[in-house]
């Protein structure tokens, strides 16, 4: 018996359409290599169409009472939160990240945006300014126009609908970019959206990014961009930004530090560690701290801490609800992790306390499974420890003193999050206002949480978009209005 694969559609003007030349994209879930869906491969044809109608759009939406445009951003919270089940089972199958650790926290979190950013549409506000008493002086945030937002496939919900929630809570129009490995999660959320948007508020196209994601980033008449991926594409993003002199927000890579103090030899802090590391996700996240600086006098009865840990999650099918680490979004990827794994067992000078390359038999051998690998010895300079490897593969790197770790810590083009472990608040504060990086941790290793003014500094981005301040920042223009009364 064979059995039909879904078929999904992109987003456009309130209709769903195949891409123009009605090309598609597989689908391929990493739980076991099953191509799950179909999605429209599209282009530059398909991105004109859509940003065509953004256009048609952006007036009426932008003269929408904010507060009505944040009522229908909650309602689609409301449709939305029943749905949490079934959207992060699909998030699961499409990207590999664990159900009951990663995807159903994502897809409720999605609801918190939805809320979140509608409860604040309206307080978008100006500033007035006392020059004289016979003269008005005042500022208004408008809106931008068309925003074009590309998001990756790591938390592909999560960071969708950050950039739909903002961008239309400010009264823009947006075209999304969905990423074509994680495209059907979003794509759910979007029916849900259609239920209670304006047609051509909201574009969604799927297609590769030098296809469809080049055509949105230079189509002239997109405002702003709004990109969250990896630096390399980053930069390609804001050389397509300057030669319109378009505004850009960037989040990009990381290769983030966590500090363990000597006076942190704890179980807990060993826990904390895994969960900033983001071993739940494969280590596939941005701010996974992949860098591990424990002091040298502790680093045997830590790493043992460590490790004992780490072995107790289970790693298989995110779908199962006994699977604490999921699958590795794709082949690409894969191979990837397992060339860094590859090159530290190579390095006589590192020894790996856990892991190492994946099975090659076995059920873990028919998905895209990588074991918690942990090196230790690591030396800051190597390539292990400089770039981003996204996966499940953490470097330990012993120090000796204080102002060395911090120089190693910042010894990076990265600039994203950091993770302090200590007892002692000014050893604490004192080593998180030495650290070039958004956002520091103090003995905990948590996800984002809205409100935060969440972003990168050095080349782990620009812009921040989690909060009130940054929706504004992010997602309005400021005029300025004089008016001589006396006349
Ligand atoms: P990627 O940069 O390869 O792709 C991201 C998106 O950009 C995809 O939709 C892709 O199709 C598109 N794209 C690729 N080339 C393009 C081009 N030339 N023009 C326009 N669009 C293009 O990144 P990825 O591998 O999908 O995601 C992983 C990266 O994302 C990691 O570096 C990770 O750190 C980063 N990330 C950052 C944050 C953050 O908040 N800072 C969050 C999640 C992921």
């Amino acid at each position: 018996m064979t059995t039909s694969i879904p078929e999904y559609l992109n987003y456009i003007d309130g209709t769903w359409v195949a891409a123009r030349d009605n090309a598609w994209i597989d689908v391929e879930s990493p739980r076991n290599r099953q191509i799950i869906a179909k999605v429209p491969r599209g282009d530059e044809k398909d991105i004109a169409d859509a940003v065509d109608a953004a256009g048609r759009a952006f007036p009426g939406w932008r003269d929408t009472a904010p507060r009505a445009r944040g009522r229908l951003l909650q309602q689609i919270a409301d449709k939305l939160e029943p749905e949490i089940e079934r959207i992060a089972r699909i998030i699961s199958d499409e990207n590999g990240n664990a159900l009951r650790t990663q995807s159903r926290g994502e897809v409720t979190f999605a609801v918190d945006v939805f809320r979140y950013f509608g409860s604040v549409a309206s307080e978008v506000k100006g500033e007035t300014i006392p020059l004289n008493a016979h003269v008005l002086d005042y500022s208004r945030r408008e809106p931008i126009g068309i925003v074009g937002a590309i998001v990756p496939w790591n938390a592909p919900v999560q960071l969708a609908v950050m950039k739909i929630a903002s961008a239309l809570a400010a009264g823009n129009a947006l075209v999304l970019k969905a990423a074509e490995d994680a495209p059907l999660a979003v794509l759910e959320i979007v029916k849900i959206c259609h239920e209670f948007l304006p047609a051509g508020v909201l574009n969604v196209v799927v297609g590769y990014g030098t296809e469809a994601g080049e055509a949105l980033i230079t189509h002239p008449a997109v405002r702003k961009l709004s990109f969250t991926g990896s630096t390399a594409v980053g930069k390609r993003v804001m050389s397509a930004a300057a030669e319109r002199i378009v505004p850009v927000s960037l989040e990009l890579g990381g290769k983030n530090p966590q500090i363990v103090f000597p006076d942190a030899d704890e179980d807990w802090v060993a826990q904390g560690t895994i969960s900033g590391m983001r071993f739940a996700r494969q280590g596939q996240s941005c701010t996974a701290g992949s860098r591990l600086f424990v002091h040298r006098s502790i680093v045997d009865s830590f790493v043992d801490k460590l490790t004992a840990n780490l072995g107790k999650l289970k790693v298989g099918d995110p779908l199962d609800e006994e699977t604490d680490i999921g699958a590795i979004v794709n082949k690409k990827q894969f191979d990837k992790v397992c060339g860094y794994i590859d090159e530290g067992l190579q390095r006589g000078e590192s020894t790996v306390a856990l892991g190492g390359l994946p099975p090659t038999e076995g059920p873990l051998s028919e998905g895209f499974y990588v074991q918690p690998t942990v090196f230790v010895g690591v030396e800051n300079s190597w390539r292990l420890a400089q770039e981003e490897i996204f996966g499940p593969v953490l470097c330990v790197i012993p120090w000796d003193d204080e102002d060395e770790v911090v120089r190693m810590a910042n010894d990076t083009h990265y600039g994203l999050s950091a993770f302090i472990w200590t007892h002692d608040i000014g050893r604490a504060l004192r080593t998180a206002h030495s650290i070039d990086a958004g956002w520091i941790q103090v003995n905990q290793g948590g996800g984002q949480v809205l409100g935060q003014s969440y972003g990168g500094w050095k080349q782990s981005g620009i812009g921040r978009e989690f909060s009130l301040e940054g929706m504004i920042e992010s997602f309005t223009e400021r005029k300025h209005v004089s008016i001589d009364t006396s006349r």
